[in-house]
This record gives structure tokens, sequence and C-alpha cells, in this order.
């Protein structure tokens, strides 16, 4: 049985900001048995049990949180809800088309989670950009725009000066509009789903780190005070799954860093140039991200050369120097809007981000009795994917999977990272000599 370090900080990000205090659900105190335990509860984790309640209702589901709804990624991200899969290329126009329906039908859960359950400021579909910092790559963006288009992908190039009356970002070559993208606070939604949960019969346990996981025909969870007896499990951990001994060679958890504005009114907004979009990305490899939050506050994050800790970068393994990479992510932000120079930062606060060395993820299930399902290494588009990430396991799950046969991230096998400390040496070679993460194609 792999033991776990129980060191996961607590969510410290904006979006904990201007909510009402939250009350989490008690922590499990005595042994259970049930269906379906899910480790984790974030996007892929509450999806998961949404979905499971929706379809099995006979069927008990248990969520067993570390920290609260929302600690991990999922309410510490930039807030992006964007189309298609990191690490995938575009290149066949039938494969362009189908990933993207797919990650439109995810968007298209959330709006509709949203809707049904009345969660109301925290979701906005006005579109995201991706703006080309670089000539040349904004050219080949402009070309792919075409084809892209003319195979039913409904994303659009916009010159330097139609992206000037929509964005005014400094040094922008051009841009790729994508109209259906938008923006979620993830705090607000899960919190905003937990009624349904607890309404459907979802078992919620907070403050309890699942310990260790022993695999079996049934597998048994230990947690401080009780043990989970489970005919399935679900890993919904993502970034910290390593730590519960599962995909240590096959994800490099990142932090990344977030910033986050003092709120600014409409007008400051207009006069910044930002109109009518929820947020926009960049085109560099440590990709650097922006959205506004119903509140009118700027959340602005990135990479940078200190994003990995020794050890799979837990939390408090974290030994890189926090200062840098919230410098690095503040210069850049105050660098493509010149605009906010006397912007005052009100939040900082890092999340981890679970990286594969090809950045596609994997969604399936394991395990010699084939009852240890997971979903994780999302990279930056884990918003979108997480919550898809309920629909492909319980279609797993309930033995029809044929909908995801096929598509990049179902059952993907992960590239081989080494294990410390070559993996730290490594990693910290590879950024310094090239500014870049590590990455490989598939
Ligand atoms: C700073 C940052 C910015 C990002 N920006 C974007 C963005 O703009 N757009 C985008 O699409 N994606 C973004 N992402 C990625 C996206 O947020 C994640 O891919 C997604 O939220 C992953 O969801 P998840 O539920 O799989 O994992 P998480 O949200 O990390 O949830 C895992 C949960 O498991 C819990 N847990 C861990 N270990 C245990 C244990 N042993 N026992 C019990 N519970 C445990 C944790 O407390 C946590 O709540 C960003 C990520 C970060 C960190």
């Amino acid at each position: 049985m792999a033991a776990f370090r129980v060191d996961i900080d607590e969510n410290r990000s904006a979006w904990t900001d201007d909510k009402a205090p939250y009350r989490p659900e008690p922590p499990l105190a005595t042994d259970i048995e049930v269906d379906v335990a899910i480790v984790g509860g974030g996007f892929t984790g509450v999806s998961t049990a949404l979905h499971l309640a929706e379809r099995f209702p006979e069927r008990s589901v248990a969520i067993l949180e570390a920290r609260h709804l929302a600690n991990g990624a999922s309410g510490r991200n930039g807030g992006m809800v964007l189309n298609w899969v990191n690490g995938v290329e575009r290149g066949d126009p039938e494969r362009a088309r189908r990933v993207y329906e797919v990650t439109r039908g995810g968007i298209d859960r959330i709006e509709a989670l949203v809707a049904a359950h009345r969660i109301p400021g925290v979701f906005r579909r006005d579109g995201c950009l991706e703006v080309f910092t670089d000539p040349a790559r904004a050219a080949a963006a402009a070309l792919e725009a075409e084809w892209l288009q003319a195979a039913g992908v409904p994303v659009r190039f916009l010159s330097p000066a139609e992206l000037a009356r929509t964005l005014r970002i400094e040094g922008a070559a051009g841009a790729l509009l994508d109209p259906h993208a938008g923006q979620l606070d993830g705090v607000g939604f899960l919190r905003g789903l937990k009624p349904a949960l607890l309404a459907r019969g979802v078992r919620i346990y907070e403050d309890t780190p699942v310990l260790s996981v022993r695999e079996g025909a049934t597998c048994t969870l230990a947690t401080p005070l009780a043990e989970v007896r489970a005919a399935a499990i679900v890993l919904a951990t993502n970034a910290y799954t390593p730590h519960l001994g599962y995909f240590r060679s096959g994800i490099l958890p990142l932090h990344s860093h977030v910033v986050a504005t003092e709120p600014l009114s409409a007008e400051r907004w207009a006069e910044l140039g930002w109109r009518g979009v929820a947020g926009f990305s960049d085109d560099l490899d440590r990709i650097a991200y922006a959205s506004m939050t119903p509140g009118g506050r700027l959340v602005f994050g990135g990479g940078s050369n200190t994003s990995y800790g020794y050890q799979y970068g837990g939390d408090t393994s974290w030994r890189g120097t926090p200062s840098a990479g919230f410098a690095a992510v503040e210069a850049r932000m105050r660098a493509y809007l010149p605009g906010t120079a006397d912007v005052a930062i009100t939040s900082r606060w890092t999340g981890p981000v679970a990286v594969t060395l090809s950045r596609v993820p994997t969604m399936g299930v394991r395990g010699e009795h084939r009852n240890v399902y997971f979903a994780l290494g999302y990279s930056g588009h884990g918003v979108t994917l997480a919550t898809l990430a309920g629909r492909v396991l319980t279609d797993l799950y309930s033995g029809d999977d044929a909908f995801w046969r096929g598509l990049p991230f179902y059952q993907q096998r992960l590239l081989w990272i080494p294990p410390e400390p070559m993996r730290w040496a490594g990693y910290h070679a590879v950024t310094a000599l090239t500014g870049k993460s590590p990455r490989r194609r598939l």
C-alpha cells in the first residue's frame, strides 16, 4: 500500500474572495463501503460523481477530498474555458473537427450545469483569444484559421487592427478568436454544484485525505479516521496523483503562478482596451493566460523556470523561490497591458498543473481488476477536459466507451519521465539552457 504525504496547501486564490463563508461536509469518521469512491473534489471528481449519480442512481458514490471542494487547480486556475487538447497537432481536418466538437460539448455541459443549478455570475462565454507575439506564427495561424473553418471549426483570425478593437495587447501580431470559449469561476461553480450532488445521494467527505490505496476486487482506501471499501475507485487528483503512488513516471507537476488585480470599473477596462472577450493566452512556451472576473478583476498567470519543485513538486516540497515566479508573471502582465502600470495586485497564488511530456492528457481504467479509473495530465485545457472527464469515465464504467475510442486523450500512454534526482536536474538543465519546459511529441 503506497503511503501519501498529507501536505496539500489551502486554496487562497482570488476565486475564494467575496464568497459566502464555506461550510465543509464533515470528514469521514466511520468505515464505509460504496460502489465507487472518488479521490479528489475538483472538476474531475465532481463531474464524475454527477454523471455516475445521474446514470446509476441506485449505486453509492462517495467523494473523499483532502481539504475542500475546489481546493486544487480547479479553484486556482486562470478561469479560461478553452476548446482543444494541448499537445494535439491540428494537422488533419477531420480529426480537428472531432476534437473541437468533443471539447465544445464539454463547455456546453458547463453552461448547462450553470443554468440547470442556477449558479449565477460564475460563467461567461463570449470567446477567448490566442494571441501571437511573432509575425511568422501569426501568418501561420491566419492560414490555419482558413482550413479550420473549412473543416467546420469556427475559429477566426484577427489582424492586429481587428484585434485592437477587442483587446489592445502590446506587441501582438494577430490572434485566433474562438467564439465558443469562455471563463469559469471554478470555486463558485463547484460549490454551486454541491447541493445537486448531495440531493442525488453522493456522499461528500471533506478534510478527508486518502493516505493509501490497496487495490483488489474491492479496493481499500485509508483515511486518517476510517477506511473506505469500494468496488471501484476514481483517481481525480490530477497533479497530486504521484503522491498516491500512481503515474509517477508519467506527469510532471508544475506550479503555475497567478496574480489578480484590484477590481476595475467598466470604463477602466475600456481604457485598457479590453472589450467583449473573456480571456486570452499567448503563443510562448510558458503560456501566459488572462481572464476578467465577473467582479472586474484581471487574473493573469503563467509559468517560469521556478515552476518545478523536487520530488513531484507537491505543495510543501516546493523549493523554488515563489517571488521570482510572481515577478515574471507580473512583468508579463504589465508588458502586454501597459495601462495596468498603476493597477494594484491584490492576490498572488500558485496551483499545480499536471504536465505530461507530450502535453496530451490521459483518461481510462487500470489495475488487475480493471476498477481503478483515472483522468489527469490536462496541462492548459483542464477546465473543459476535467469536466468532460466525468462523462468519459462514466461511459467507461458503464462498459460503453465507443464514443471515446480514437480520441487523443483516451487511454493515452504517457511518455516516460525519469525519477528523481535526474528529473529535477534534467528539468532545471533544460529550462536554464532553453527557457522552455521539457516536451516531446507523441
Ligand atoms: C494556476 C493554474 C492555472 C490554470 N489555468 C487554467 C486555465 O485558465 N484554463 C484551463 O483550462 N485550465 C487551467 N488550469 C488547469 C486546470 O485548472 C486543471 O487541469 C483542472 O482544474 C484539474 O482538475 P482536477 O479535478 O483533475 O484536479 P484538481 O482541481 O487539482 O483537484 C484534485 C483534488 O484532489 C484533492 N486531493 C489530492 N490528493 C488527495 C488525496 N490523497 N486524498 C483526497 N483528496 C486529494 C486536492 O485537494 C484537489 O481538490 C490551470 C491550473 C493551474 C494550477
